[in-house]
């Protein structure tokens, strides 16, 4: 009999006072019973429409099915068949907007907890799988992946699950992607993403950090006297974009994709760090921006002891952040201003003494009003400047969370291989680029997207290497 609650169990969580200070993970995860009694709600929906909300199109009912039974492995098994990185996208894909908005459960109440589900799921198959992934007999095809990140992850392991030979081109020291430098701890602890990074090797795929293609190596090199037959480009969309307002140049000025890597990756707030990162204890900060990667920025501050405001030009109505990542970062003490943006970053100077080590430091910022006009091209109403309404607010350091584009080294650096105006490299349906035997996914083509679309990105391409390499 179903479970007929109106409400999904709810996720046990750290203590907002008390996570404000930490970077262990916030959600606790389901305890055995949890979700077993959530999977109960499951109407086992015949035409089972939150299949079609899942990127990857995982057999929902199906691997809930079994959760219910009590028989995790094969839940596990369910979920394995289409998703690489199953702890992590139920951990981090913004469900509401895509699995469980479909949920027929929330249409009168709210949807089946799917993405808890998923995590309990891999989270349980981690802790209890014994078995070490073996690679098949070898094929004798040789394929590049360019970047780590989930889209070149997932790439790499089903081409290896099928015996080609993968080696793994990556610029940072780690492999990982976004999911290393950019997701905090807090939100998705490191030790899942290497895991999965384990796993691959263990299937024989070779990792090569601290390889940045254009520069270490090129793609026409690795091809033309690597004897790599085919290359897959997940290289993400790194480049973050700034405001290009006065004062950005001051010190304590960071683009997010520095500040959190330098937190994330390099653990910058560790004592003996390799990285510095500007002592924000006590301080006043200031993250322009209101997606994920604004949400990630501030809370990384406060836990490193800041007093966080979030400075967002539209209303809250529009905040592009996961509504949960919102309400984390509110709980935790964080201010939003919106209907803000900023003019101008305000900095000190000291013209009688050049030495003085603070000239040149950010000391606030100037910001205007805004309020909401028609709706603009991407259906959001757009942000209008109330005359006359500038003001300052007193900061020590702004972060500009703003967007990033795909890094335009590749291309400049490759033969052959076609962008779009927005710097993505433009793909067929099956990934391929302009150059032959060239395949492409995830933010490199798409500009900053999801976790879960980058691996059914990398998943096409592996699917269409392995046709290509087959004809050969
Ligand atoms: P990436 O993850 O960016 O990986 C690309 C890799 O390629 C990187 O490791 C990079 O170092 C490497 N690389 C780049 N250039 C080269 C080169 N020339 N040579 C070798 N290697 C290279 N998505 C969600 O679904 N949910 C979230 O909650 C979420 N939160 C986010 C928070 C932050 C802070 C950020 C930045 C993004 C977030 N995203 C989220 C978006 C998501 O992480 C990305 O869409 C996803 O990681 C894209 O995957 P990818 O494999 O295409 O690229
Ligand atoms: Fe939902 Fe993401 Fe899991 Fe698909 S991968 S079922 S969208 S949580
Ligand atoms: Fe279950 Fe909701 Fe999917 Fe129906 S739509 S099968 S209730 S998860």
């Amino acid at each position: 009999m179903a479970n007929m609650s109106p409400k999904k169990n709810p996720m046990p969580h750290q203590d907002p006072q008390v996570r404000a200070a930490n970077f262990n993970e916030v959600a606790l995860g389901y305890t055995r019973e949890q979700a077993m009694d959530e999977a109960a709600r499951c109407l086992h929906c015949k035409n089972h429409p939150c299949v079609s909300g899942c990127p990857v199109q995982i057999r929902i009912p199906d691997f809930i099915a079994k959760v219910a039974e009590g028989d995790f492995e094969a839940a596990y098994q369910i979920i394995a068949a289409d998703s690489a990185l199953p702890a992590v996208c139920g951990r981090v894909c913004p469900q509401e907007t895509q699995c469980e908005s479909k949920c027929v459960r929330g249409i009168k109440a709210e949807s089946v907890g799917i993405g808890r589900l998923e995590r309990f799921v891999a989270d349980w198959h981690n802790a209890n799988a014994t078995e070490k992934a073996v690679p098949p007999a070898a094929n004798g095809h040789k394929v590049a992946v360019i970047g780590s990140g989930p889209a070149g992850l997932t790439c790499a392991g089903d081409l290896a699950r099928k015996g080609y030979a993968v080696t793994v081109f990556e610029a940072l020291h780690l492999a990982g992607g976004v999911l290393v430098y950019g997701i905090p701890e807090f939100r998705l602890p490191k030790s899942i993403v290497q895991k999965e990074v384990d796993g691959l090797k263990d299937l024989g795929v070779k990792i090569e950090t601290n390889m940045v293609v254009g520069r270490s190596i090129t793609i026409d090199e690795l091809m033309e006297e690597g004897g790599f037959e085919a290359v897959f480009i997940g290289s993400g969309a790194g480049l973050p974009m700034f405001m290009h307002i006065p004062g950005e140049n001051l010190k304590g000025v960071y683009s997010a994709n520095e500040f959190l890597t330098r937190i994330n990756l390099m653990k910058a707030y560790r004592e003996g760090s390799d990285t510095p990162i500007m002592d924000l204890k006590g301080k006043k900060v200031a993250v322009v921006g209101g997606g994920n990667v604004a949400m990630d920025a501030a809370r990384c501050s406060k836990r490193l002891g800041a007093d966080v405001h979030i400075i967002y030009r539209r209303s809250e109505a529009e905040l592009p952040a996961r509504a949960e990542e919102v309400e984390h970062a509110k709980e935790e003490g964080i201010v939003f201003k919106t209907l803000t943006n900023p003019t101008a970053v305000l900095g000190y100077n000291n013209p009688d003494d050049k030495r003085d080590p603070k000239n040149g430091s950010v000391i606030g910022i100037r910001c205007v009003e805004m309020e909401l006009g028609e709706p603009d091209a991407s259906g959001r109403r757009r942000p209008i400047v109330k005359e006359g309404s500038d003001f300052e607010m007193e900061m020590d350091c702004v972060i500009m969370a703003l967007g990033t584009s795909p890094n335009p080294l590749i291309k400049s650096t490759t033969r052959g291989l076609e962008i779009n105006r927005k710097g993505g490299i433009i793909v067929n349906e099956e990934g391929l680029t302009s150059r032959e035997g060239v395949y492409a996914g995830g933010d490199a083509v798409t500009g900053a997207a999801t976790v879960i679309l980058a691996m059914g990105a990398g998943k096409t391409a592996a699917k269409a290497i392995d046709e290509y390499l087959s004809r050969k």
